[in-house]
């Protein structure tokens, strides 16, 4: 990172602040906030006030964008570059939200040559170099551990789309194997497609058999929201995540159960 850059984001830090009240309400929302130490929250707290400058989240159809949204959102798309840093999220700025579901409309060819006019509901969508689109009733089903995260699925595309199309390939660290990756996502992907075909139940969203990009970005929200699941279930996939996240989500001690404000006394 540039010197100018580093002094930039300091500014930033000692200019900005979040509503303490707020920050702690929205940390104690989600298990993956609150197994956090302290030292990582505060290094979430610093992204979250970087990603709220250099990005701008707005709403549509009529959503009203207020701190808790922005915060909300902000946290956890920040989480899954605790530890790789804002960088990651580099060429683009938008996040749209919308009140609930979305309709997506595309022409698409199909092997024939004729055009179909598609329109699609959709809880989230992430465009390459483009923006971020949730919808805000999907992003609050968040946060109950059963593996369901938009804004983390969303934002893992984001990660996949740094190296171009999304595939379930992102770019990987130094010292990180290429036929590892391979080896562990294509061996589950086509033991999950066979579980989903079978009807049987594999304890992550069946939308993960659409495509290897999106079993990426499924797993990658079990990754954080139910991390013992893809630890259990597909470990060698689980091991791949914790070199490229750097964090090891099953390690962590059991999320502290949600503290209740003590109520005024006078
Ligand atoms: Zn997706």
């Amino acid at each position: 990172m540039s010197w100018l850059k580093r002094w930039r984001r300091a500014r930033v830090l000692r200019q900005s602040a979040i509503d303490p009240l707020l920050w702690r309400a929205i940390v104690a929302r989600y298990p993956f906030t609150r197994a956090l130490s302290d030292a990582e929250l505060a290094r979430l707290h610093e992204l979250v006030i970087l990603f709220l400058h250099e990005k701008s989240v707005h709403g549509a159809g009529g959503m009203a964008v207020r701190d808790e949204v922005r915060v909300a959102i902000a946290v956890q798309a920040c989480i899954l570059i605790l530890n790789l840093g804002l960088d990651y999220y580099r060429g683009w700025v938008e996040v749209i939200v919308y009140p609930d579901e979305f309709v997506a409309e595309y022409d698409y060819v199909d092997e024939a040559g004729v055009t179909h006019h598609v329109e699609e509901a959709m809880s989230g969508e992430s465009w390459e170099r483009g923006p971020v689109v949730v919808s805000w009733a999907d992003v609050q089903e968040a946060g109950t551990g059963q593996g369901y995260n938009v804004v983390i699925h969303e934002f893992a595309h984001k990660l996949d789309m740094l190296n171009g199309e999304p595939n379930g390939y992102p770019p990987l660290h130094a010292g990180m194997q290429r036929p590892a990756w391979a080896a562990a996502f294509t061996a589950a992907y086509e033991d999950f497609c066979r579980k989903v075909d079978g009807g049987l139940e594999a304890g992550i969203d069946e939308y993960a058999a659409e495509s290897p990009a999106e079993f990426f970005a499924v797993v990658s929200e079990a990754f954080f929201e139910s991390p013992g699941i893809v630890a259990g279930t597909y470990p060698d996939v689980y091991a791949q995540l914790t070199q490229f996240y750097r964090q090891d989500t099953a390690a962590r001690p059991d999320p502290q159960p949600v503290r209740v404000p003590e109520p005024a006394t006078s």
